[in-house]
């Protein structure tokens, strides 16, 4: 039997959730949210990632980016209109930086070495100076743009309908199905919205802040273990979006700072950093060859301990699924976190029926 499901949350992970439960047909879909794709507001961090596939996961929680993986590049080769191209990704080490670094992504020896096919350890002869190591794979760059579009259209395609709404409660989601009918299955999908809705109120989650300046000139796809700048919350990485999105170069990520307007003091430092070391994507003219599209804050939906992905009962006919909490992962993750969603919504099914069986 088809459950009338109503996802809350219209970002990468809501999309990506509604999109695998509305493939199941018997469901019924609908999508509420307070903003959507072609909206720009701090609140929703979607639209602001560059976006690559950097796995960041340990290996014991690999299997999110492990299944996203899958599906990225089969979208990449085969859905031009999703808005997603190949970009080699090189990530630079410097053995100084390795007590501060997440487990994941700057590891000489990464779990994700068996995903991307053509994964290498650069020779020491091609390590640029000041690092240590280096290593380069096909990633790919999505145009956040475009993709978050094409999602609506693969949901309107199914039979989904979306629609604007600001919750002060989750719950308030079981009246939303456009079917009129009482939501069975609720996919809390609100990101950092999660910390305010008063029945959820999930006090791990905080905004890990993100300033980037987005650019015309094309950049190398790269990441950097440190820099000297001697800021705890810089990065050092750029990518080249698809189909003339423009290039990110970031960037910060700064766990509790709310600060929803860019620091001009902090974008000169990112287009410094990344014009010294690659000068000649300005022309070799600095920081002045910049073309600059826009600068942007966005605010990655942090969780400490990790992503919440878990049911709750309502009441005996309305399930929460939880889905929320991806922080700076949110798209290489997407689609394995809603697979979880899907075998959630299973699981749920079983309790159900079990408990039907009961009576
Ligand atoms: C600068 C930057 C760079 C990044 N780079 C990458 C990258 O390269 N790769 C990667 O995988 N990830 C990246 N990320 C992380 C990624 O953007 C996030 O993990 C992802 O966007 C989170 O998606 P989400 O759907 O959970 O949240 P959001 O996109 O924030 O969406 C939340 C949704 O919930 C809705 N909502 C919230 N509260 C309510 C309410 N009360 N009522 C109704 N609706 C509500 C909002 O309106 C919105 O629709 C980056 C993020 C930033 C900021």
């Amino acid at each position: 039997m088809g459950e009338t499901v109503v996802v809350v949350g219209a970002g990468v992970i809501g999309l990506t959730a509604a999109l695998l439960l509305s493939r199941d047909k018997p469901n019924t879909v609908t999508v509420v949210a307070k903003h959507m794709p072609g909206d720009y507001d701090v609140e929703y961090a979607s639209p602001f990632a560059g976006a690559n596939v950097l796995p960041m996961a340990t290996k014991e929680d690999s299997k999110w980016e492990t299944v996203t993986w899958k599906e990225m590049k089969r979208l990449c080769e085969q859905v031009p209109e999703a808005g997603i191209h190949f970009q080699k990704c090189q990530i630079f080490r410097r053995r100084k930086d390795a007590s501060a670094l997440p487990a994941g992504i700057f590891d000489p020896n990464p779990w994700f070495r068996e995903i991307f096919e053509d994964y290498r350890d650069l020779r020491q002869d091609e390590v640029p100076e000041g690092y240590d190591s280096a290593s380069e794979y096909s990633s790919v760059c999505i145009n956040t743009a475009i993709y978050l579009q094409w999602l609506v259209g693969q949901l309107l395609k199914n039979g989904a309908v979306l629609k604007r709404g600001v919750l002060s409660h989750i719950k308030e989601a079981r009246g939303l199905s456009h079917t009129g009918k009482p939501a069975t299955i609720i996919v809390n999908s609100t990101g950092l919205g999660a910390l305010k809705l008063e029945d959820v109120q999930d006090t791990k989650m905080r905004p890990a802040r993100g300033q980037v300046v987005l650019v015309r000139n094309e950049v190398p796809m790269f990441v950097t273990s440190g820099n000297d700048d001697d800021e705890n919350a810089d990065l050092c990485y750029a990518m080249t979006r698809a189909a003339g999105g423009g290039s990110i170069l970031g960037g910060t990520y700064d766990i509790g700072n709310w600060e929803s307007q860019p620091d001009l003091n902090i974008a000169n430092r990112i287009m410094d950093r990344i014009v010294k070391k690659y000068p000649e994507i300005a022309g070799g003219k600095g920081v002045g060859g910049l073309s600059v599209i826009r600068h942007a804050v966005g605010l990655r939906p942090y969780r400490e301990g990790g992503a919440r992905i878990e049911e709750e009962k309502l009441d005996s006919d309305t399930w929460i699924i939880h889905n929320y909490g991806h922080a700076g992962w949110g798209y290489q993750g997407s689609y394995g976190c809603a697979e979880d969603v899907v075998q959630l919504v299973q699981k749920v099914q079983r309790i159900k029926h079990g408990d039907k069986a009961k009576l």
